[in-house]
């Protein structure tokens, strides 16, 4: 049996209404987007909501839209994707790091250590769906010490008083945190729909706007259309219509727009995400969880707790006290037993680019404490009960082999 980590849901409900968007005529941002747009901030409990065609540009428009720059700091967890943190280089903003805590999710008393007078963001990471610990965020961002470090240097920032808390939510949709849909929670919240994410688009993202109500967030989300569209005052759907020919380009924009075919694998897959894909994804959460939790060789996964429903992204399971090369060992084992099984993520500190910047692991021990040890197993759809047994089988053959 050959099971493969992560292969996207594709059926013909999802194919149908991709042919349909194909054979309407418009196949770029149109009707099919702005009504994903609708119906994903009708899910999340939200006024307004940007699709973009990924969540790294969903981040990137939201810092570059808060005015981030060259002498701003940003809070990044080390136990995150890089799109987390390149985001903020691409702004010309330093990436302020800090370590996780054993449920992978950044640690807000480390947050509140490296918090300077630079500081204009922090993106917490809802890692492999679990959401951060908003509440305790929010309190951080409102003390009133840390609200009289915050120095604005423009309106929006001037209006917001403190620093932004922008979510990587790129693994969360669906999740809850006391009873509010992620992308209901922190001030902006952006959603990823790569092809190995829950929801996908192929490629995808989506900016959730919750800010304060001081805020005209219809008036910023349409800025956010238009500056992720060239900053042109009409997108291409509207200037076809006839006579409505002229066009101005107010800002100089981006180019990160979702097209239509996107958003109708978007539109059909949000339909069911909650009766069908979630459900399904849960079932398999709770086999690996009743299979690892009482054996004292495992770490599992928090997925639930009083205050967070997670979206079972992606099942992180810990082997105790094993090296990392144990734990390559496992992988490569289980890879010879046909089961494919991934890590996530390596540390950012771990990685070249992020060395060449002068961030060392040494001070993220947490992050790669979880690292060392971690295997993810797969979740998704189309994983039947017999392989779910099959990957646990395989998984426990692996550390006996390797570890006893
Ligand atoms: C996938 C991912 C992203 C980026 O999503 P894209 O849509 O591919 O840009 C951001 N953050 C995390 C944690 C991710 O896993």
């Amino acid at each position: 049996m050959n099971i493969s980590f992560s292969p996207p849901h594709i059926d013909d409900v999802i194919i149908d209404e991709v042919v349909a968007a194909l054979r309407s005529g418009w196949i770029t941002t149109g009707p099919r987007t702005k009504a994903f747009e609708q119906k994903l901030a009708e899910y999340c409990g939200i006024q307004h909501v940007v699709c973009v065609n990924s969540a790294s540009a969903g981040l990137e428009l939201v810092l570059r839209w808060f005015g981030i720059g060259p002498g701003d700091e940003v809070i990044v967890p080390a136990y995150t994707y890089t799109a987390s943190a390149e985001v903020v280089i691409h702004c010309g903003a330093k990436v302020v790091m800090v370590d996780v805590n054993d449920d992978m999710l950044i640690d807000v008393e480390k947050v509140r250590h490296a918090i300077t007078p630079h500081t204009k963001a922090i993106i917490p990471v809802d890692i492999v769906g679990l959401p951060c610990d908003y509440q305790e965020l929010f309190d951080l961002v409102n003390d009133t010490e840390i609200r009289k470090l915050f120095a604005p240097n423009n309106d929006k920032q001037k209006k917001m008083g403190r620093i932004l808390l922008l979510a990587d939510a790129a693994h969360s949709l669906g999740a809850y945190y006391r009873g509010k849909h992620t992308g209901a929670v922190a001030d902006i919240s952006v959603f990823s729909f790569h092809a190995v994410k829950n929801l996908t688009t192929a490629e995808g993202g989506a900016i959730c706007i919750n800010l304060p109500e001081s805020f005209d967030s219809e008036n910023i989300k349409n800025s956010m259309n238009t500056f992720s569209l060239h900053g042109q005052s009409k997108d291409a759907f509207t200037k076809t219509k006839a006579g409505a020919w002229r066009y101005d380009v107010c800002s100089i924009g981006y180019k990160c727009n979702m097209t239509d075919v996107a958003a109708a694998m978007g539109l059909a897959e949000l339909k069911r995400y909650d009766k069908l894909i979630l459900p399904r994804r849960k079932a398999i959460f709770d086999a690996y969880n009743q299979a690892f939790k009482n054996n004292p060789l495992f770490i599992v996964p928090t997925y639930e707790t009083a205050d967070k429903i997670s979206s079972y992204h992606v099942f992180t399971l810990r082997v105790n006290n094993i090296t990392e090369e144990q734990r390559d060992a496992i992988i490569l084992d289980m890879a010879e037993q046909g089961v494919a099984a991934n890590v996530h993520f390596i540390p950012l500190p771990m990685l070249t680019a992020y060395k060449s910047l002068g961030y060392r692991i040494e001070d993220y021990p947490n992050a790669y404490h979880q690292y060392a040890c971690e295997i993810s197993l797969p979740v998704y759809f189309d994983l039947s009960d017999e392989q779910v047994n099959e990957v646990i089988r395989a998984l426990k053959a692996a550390v006996a082999k390797v570890c006893l």
